[in-house]
C-alpha cells in the first residue's frame, strides 16, 4: 500500500523492476526535444529520440508543455545552475522556484543555498 502511493499508479507496469530495490521513478527531460521520461534511476539516461543525454530532473519534476519554449529554458536554467525537483511534499516551507524565464538569474543569485540545489 505505502509503496503504490509512494510511486504513483502510472507507467509502472510497463518497466522491469530493477533488482536491489523498490522501484523508483524519476523524471528525467531531454532539453532538446523538450520532453520527460519517468525513469528508474539506475536506468542509462539517453533520449530515445535524440539519443543525446537526458538530465535527471528530480521525483517532482513536470515537464512544460513542449511548444512552451519559455518554461522550458527556464527549467534547463535552474537545471544547469543546480537546482533539481525533488517530490511535492518537500516544497511546503521552500522558496519556490520562479514562474518566468526573467526571474531565473535573479532567483539564482538570491538563492546560493537553495535546499533543492545540488553542487558538483
Ligand atoms: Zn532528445
Amino acid at each position: 500500500m505505502e509503496l503504490r502511493k509512494a510511486i504513483g499508479n502510472r507507467v509502472i507496469s510497463e518497466l522491469p523492476t530493477p533488482v536491489g530495490g523498490p522501484t523508483y521513478l524519476v523524471a528525467h527531460a531531454c532539453f532538446e526535444c523538450r520532453k520527460s521520461w519517468k525513469l528508474a534511476d539506475k536506468q542509462a539516461a539517453i533520449c530515445p529520440q535524440c539519443r543525446s543525454e537526458l538530465s535527471r530532473m528530480g521525483r517532482g519534476f513536470k515537464a512544460p508543455k513542449k511548444s512552451d519554449l519559455e518554461q522550458w529554458k527556464k527549467v534547463e536554467a535552474l537545471w544547469r545552475a543546480g537546482f533539481r525537483f525533488p517530490s511535492h511534499e518537500s516544497w511546503r516551507r521552500i522558496e519556490p522556484y520562479p514562474e518566468r524565464f526573467r526571474e531565473v538569474e535573479a532567483f539564482i543569485r538570491e538563492n546560493p543555498d537553495h535546499p533543492f540545489r545540488v553542487t558538483d
